[in-house]
């Protein structure tokens, strides 16, 4: 790594949020290292559809293009099963992206617009020193650790952390613990391959089979490979055999069977809803999942991302010039106005899910009168206002 041994902006990870952040940031004229751990493009456990809101972040940003090639499906309708009930609702919802080329384009983005990406890196940001810790213009250090295991150090006037769910890079700092939600179901994926095979699964189309203990999406990537991402409870991750739970809940749901799951590789998440004690601290703020996670339902998770990514640009440019103890309150202000503001459908749903009574009878509802979803899914696709970047 080449690295200048003072940044503007240091991003920690490059998924959708960090990648996003990297190049709104650098299209405001700061210098920006995005730092990645993996190196290359990886499968990251996702079902791989994003909606109408993350869409309009994107295009918003100038990244619709990124969204418009031969990787990326679109997505048109979303059925929901339950038992032998479905609910389906269609229209325009979204798009199926391959997670391994759309976080790839949106860090190519990133290095266009001006960020410098450093692939196949571990950051750990340092705790502040005791001497300088009460100075609001101290700034923030951090190492970094290359895959060859060799370690240097570089400092920043401001670090915006989106290294996911659990926040590795902030194992150092005690003030960011997460508080896990008693019972937070597990995420889990299988990895897309060939090997995967089923007569049934339309393109273009979400199904998702939900049981008493988790729920599981199945699309088609844009290449036809079936892309696979479900929530379980703690006791199945617990039993193992988790190609046996997805079979036996596609099965209950009658949905058509797929071939090839025994041999698959399936993995794992952290608990999926957690939220870290603050989102923002001396020059640090936390965006994406690092900023805190409630569980997916129809594919939110990037469009929070995305909208944390494009909230920070105003707030960093602001806090590069000057940092003041008071602007970490206003980040989780931002948050909680601009981002997370209508998570609280996701809590609703999530939470009547877990409760298998309810889950039945709301579902029964929803399926004999389909009008209910509407207002819901166009909740969770209202678009996005995005800020114009003034350097
Ligand atoms: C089962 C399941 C299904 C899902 N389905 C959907 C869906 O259909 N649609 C949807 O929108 N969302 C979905 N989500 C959620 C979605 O995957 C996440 O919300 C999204 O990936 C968050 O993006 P992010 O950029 O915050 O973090 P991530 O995508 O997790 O990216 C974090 C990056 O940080 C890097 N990193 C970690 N630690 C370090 C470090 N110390 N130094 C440097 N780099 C580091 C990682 O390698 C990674 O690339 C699903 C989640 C699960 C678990």
């Amino acid at each position: 790594m080449n690295a200048r041994a003072h940044w503007n902006v240091v991003v920690i990870g490059a998924g959708p949020a960090g990648s996003v952040a990297a190049y709104q940031l650098a299209r405001a004229g700061l210098q920006v290292a995005l730092i990645e751990r993996s190196d290359g493009p990886r499968y990251k456990v996702c079902g791989g559809c994003l909606n109408q809101r993350g869409l309009s972040v994107l295009e918003q940003c100038g990244l619709g293009d990124v969204v418009r090639d031969q990787f990326t499906a679109p997505l048109r309708q979303i059925v929901f099963h339950r038992d032998a009930r479905q609910i389906a609702i269609n229209g325009q919802v979204g798009a199926i992206v391959n997670r391994a080329t759309f976080d790839a384009a949106l860090a190519a983005a990133a290095v266009q617009a001006g960020a410098q990406l450093f692939g196949g890196v571990k950051a750990i940001v340092e705790p502040l020193d005791a001497s300088t810790a009460t100075h609001e213009s101290a700034t923030r250090a951090i190492s970094l650790q290359r895959i060859d295991g060799s370690h240097y150090r570089i400092l920043t006037d401001f670090v915006v952390v989106a290294d996911g769910l659990g926040r590795p890079s902030l194992q150092r700092l005690a003030e960011f613990d997460a508080v896990t939600a008693r019972n937070s179901r597990l995420g889990i994926g299988v990895t897309p391959s060939a090997a995967l095979a089923s007569a049934g699964y339309e393109p273009a189309t979400l199904s998702m089979a939900l049981a008493d203990d988790g729920y599981l999406g199945v699309a088609r990537l844009a290449d036809g490979r079936l892309c696979i991402g479900a929530a379980i409870d703690a006791a199945v991750a617990r039993r193992g055999a988790l190609d046996r739970w997805i079979s036996g809940t596609i099965a209950r749901c009658e949905l058509p069977a797929i071939n090839g799951l025994t041999s698959a590789s399936i993995r794992g998440t952290r608990p999926l809803t957690q939220r870290p004690a603050r989102t923002a601290s001396h020059r640090i703020v936390l965006i994406g999942d690092a900023a805190g996670y409630t569980e997916p339902i129809t594919g939110e998770g990037m469009a929070w991302g995305l909208a944390a990514a494009v909230a920070v640009t105003p707030f960093a440019l602001k806090a590069c010039r000057e940092w003041r103890s008071e602007l970490a309150a206003a980040w989780g202000r931002t948050l909680r106005r601009d981002v997370y503001g209508g998570q609280y459908v996701n809590r609703l749903l999530a939470a009547t899910l877990r409760r298998p009574h309810y889950a039945r009878r709301v579902f029964a509802a929803a399926a004999a009168l389909p009008s209910l979803t509407a207002p819901i899914v166009r909740h969770l696709n209202r678009p996005q206002a995005v800020a114009r970047i003034e350097a």
